[in-house]
């Protein structure tokens, strides 16, 4: 089976090709049809076949691999690493379900899972799953306020958390911050469960509110909780979008059409199967962690990794030993986790064993050809770029590490995924492009299994935020990118990321890219400023691999990058101004914040700052501006 043909055969007859990956998973009842698309937006997969995350993910494992390694917790923060066995993780989450409906859980319910990235945080979404409850978990980092936003979105009936989580040797009590979030939200959830890590010895208790897991457990250690099977197309979970863009998006998950994507992307994407390992570096709150932390992992039998803690803590060299221990087959990053690792010595990456390890796929930004090109060299590994949302689930475009993977291009996230039909619109004329020309990336409905059924509670902005952009039914997320005669595409940024310089449509993308180039640069970000002749100008901010140097040394930098983008892009692209900074904005997710630095250059108020991961780059970012660019 090649790639090529799969990929027509997913195209032309998705009937048969996604009954055929149907088998990849356990139904208590067998789907009564495959695709009903009817009204395509809100397709529907294999209706009226009954299935169970959880069941799919732990139970069915217990005959073939009950003793075998299935997750592994690691904490370089608390300096501790959990292990459960297929069998004691069936036990774990028995127990933690059997909790859940002590509480008063019962299918269909949401319960708000808020808690760090361990290996509880796995049980706990996997309990819902079997007893049918839909889980929302929000990202650990998130603030009160955040988290209020989303309880009052989902109006859950539970919430559960940790007492704390721990950043950089610091403790974060967390239950103060939920206290505050449960004050303001207008749907508080009658009851929270606490996981007690020992990290926060005074924490706040509401009598009659709160409940101990310990102690609440304590009558469930050999329960078995009888698996809740939901119809396909019922919803699992909710995610909520990384608000890059604005306010969050409620992203509904579907049942059935998730886990038949996610078994099949762990086989053609990812490489990994039954008794192998797999390392995602995300976080449980991301997609990411959920698809290929939590259920991707699981579902076929390999052995999963949930890793707290920095990727250079106790040293830059951390996640390769995590690697070598555990004989890691396919690891998952981040381009931002990457760029981390590149500031470091490069030295960390030939230390340890790495044979076992044949894959590093990274996702979740513009991963750019100097930092691509530095990992590949450094790892020698295949290193893919895939393409994908919180919405999609698994990825839109990536190559094929399970197939007959087609070679590498630098800045290229690939080809389709098998399912995915896919279609670049010209914004202005609507037209299809031609190859190498730019525009709007679509998805034809029906979109493929596992992406999203629906925005929770709001059919309405489901369908104005995603299929109301161009005169054909077409889902579109906004993303630029131009597909080459060989059919790869390149993704160029956000449509809101284009800047408009003298009748000139660039691309920030673009710029970055080209600054990045320069040898001393570590990351870069392009925005446009307004600019009374020419509309708009690209300014750029950048940090250095070597901080701390004079403003001659910034300014020699600052020059050399104007060279760059002159010589790679031409005049049009010139930047109006280069700032050198320590750190630049970026979501709890990692990805640049451009509309918070673009207010913060035309003197507006950054907006909506609660998905800020760092304020210290906001206020490196405004004394950069304070005292002057390095050049321009
Ligand atoms: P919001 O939709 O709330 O503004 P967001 O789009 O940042 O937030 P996510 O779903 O976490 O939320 O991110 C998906 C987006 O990330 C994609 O639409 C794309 O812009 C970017 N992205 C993801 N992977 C890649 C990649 N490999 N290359 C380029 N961009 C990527
Ligand atoms: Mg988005």
């Amino acid at each position: 089976m090649t790639y090529a043909t799969e990929y027509r055969r997913s195209i032309d007859d998705p009937h048969a090709f996604w009954a055929d990956a149907a088998q990849a998973i356990d139904w208590e009842t067998p789907p009564q049809q495959i695709l009903d698309a009817s009204d395509p937006a809100f397709r529907k997969w294999f209706v009226g076949g009954r299935t169970n995350l959880c069941y799919n993910a732990v139970d069915r494992h217990l005959a073939a691999r009950g003793d075998q390694r299935a997750l592994i917790a690691v904490s370089t923060e608390t300096d501790t690493t959990d292990e459960w066995t297929y069998r004691q993780l069936y036990q774990a989450v028995n127990t933690f379900a059997a909790t859940l409906q002590c509480l008063g859980v019962v299918e269909g319910d949401r319960v708000v899972i808020y808690m760090p990235n361990t290996g509880e945080a796995v049980i706990a979404m996997l309990a819902c799953a079997r007893i049918g409850a839909i889980h929302s978990v929000v990202f650990g980092g998130f603030a009160a306020h955040n988290l209020a936003l989303r309880i009052d979105d989902a109006r859950p009936s539970l919430l559960i958390c940790a007492d704390a989580g721990m950043r950089s040797g610091k403790v974060i009590r967390y239950k103060p911050l939920v206290d505050a979030a449960l004050a303001e939200a207008q749907f508080p959830p009658p009851r929270v469960l606490v996981v007690h890590r020992g990290l926060d010895a005074d924490m706040p208790v509401t009598e009659g509110r709160d409940f101990d897991y310990a102690e609440v457990s304590k009558a469930f250690v050999h329960a078995d909780v009888a698996v809740v099977w939901r119809e396909s197309n019922e919803p699992s979970y909710l995610l909520y979008t990384s608000g890059t863009t604005g306010k969050p998006k409620g992203v509904q998950r579907d049942t059935g059409g998730y886990a038949v994507a996610l078994a099949l992307s762990m086989r053609t994407v990812y490489d990994v199967g039954p008794g192998q390992v797999m390392f995602s570096t995300s976080d449980v709150g991301w997609v990411v962690g959920h698809s290929y932390i939590v259920y991707g992992p699981l579902m076929v039998g390999a052995a999963t990794i949930v890793y707290e803690g920095l990727p250079t803590s106790p040293d830059p060299g951390i996640w390769w030993k995590l690697c070598e221990q555990y004989g890691v087959r396919t690891m998952f990053s981040s381009p931002t986790a990457v760029r981390v690792l590149k500031k470091q010595d490069p030295s960390w990456l030939t230390k340890y064993d790495l044979s076992a390890f044949k894959w590093l796929f990274l996702a979740g930004e513009p991963l750019d050809e100097p930092t691509a090109a530095w990992i590949t060299g450094a790892l020698g590994r295949p290193v893919i770029d895939n393409y994908w949302q919180t919405e999609t689930g698994w990825p839109v475009l990536s190559l094929q590490a399970g197939m007959d993977l087609h070679p590498v291009k630098l800045g290229s996230p690939g080809l389709p995924n098998l399912g995915y039909q896919l279609k670049l619109i010209n914004e202005t004329s609507g037209e299809l492009c031609a190859d190498n020309e730019k525009g709007v990336l679509t998805i034809v409905p029906p979109l493929p299994p596992g992406c999203l059924s629906t925005v929770w509670g709001d059919d309405q902005r489901f369908l104005s935020s995603y299929f109301g952009h161009f005169k054909e039914l077409l889902y579109s997320s906004l993303d630029w990118a131009i597909r080459d005669p060989d059919g790869y595409y390149f993704i160029l940024g956000r449509t809101d990321d284009v800047i408009n310089v003298a009748g000139h449509r660039l691309g920030t993308r673009e710029i970055e890219e080209s600054v990045s180039t320069c040898f001393e640069v570590a990351e870069a970000a392009v925005i446009g400023a307004a600019d009374e002749l020419k509309g708009q100008v690209p300014v750029v901010f950048a940090t250095l691999k070597q901080s701390g140097g004079s403003a001659e040394d910034r300014k020699v930098v600052a020059n050399a990058m104007l060279k760059q983008v002159m010589e790679q892009l031409g005049a049009v692209a010139r930047p109006a101004r280069v700032y050198v900074v320590d750190a630049l904005p970026k979501t709890r997710s990692g990805k640049l914040l451009r509309r918070s630095l673009q207010a913060l250059v035309e003197s507006r108020d950054p907006g909506d700052l609660s998905t800020l991961d760092d304020p210290n780059a906001l206020e490196s970012v405004r004394s950069a501006l304070l005292r002057g660019p390095d050049v321009g």
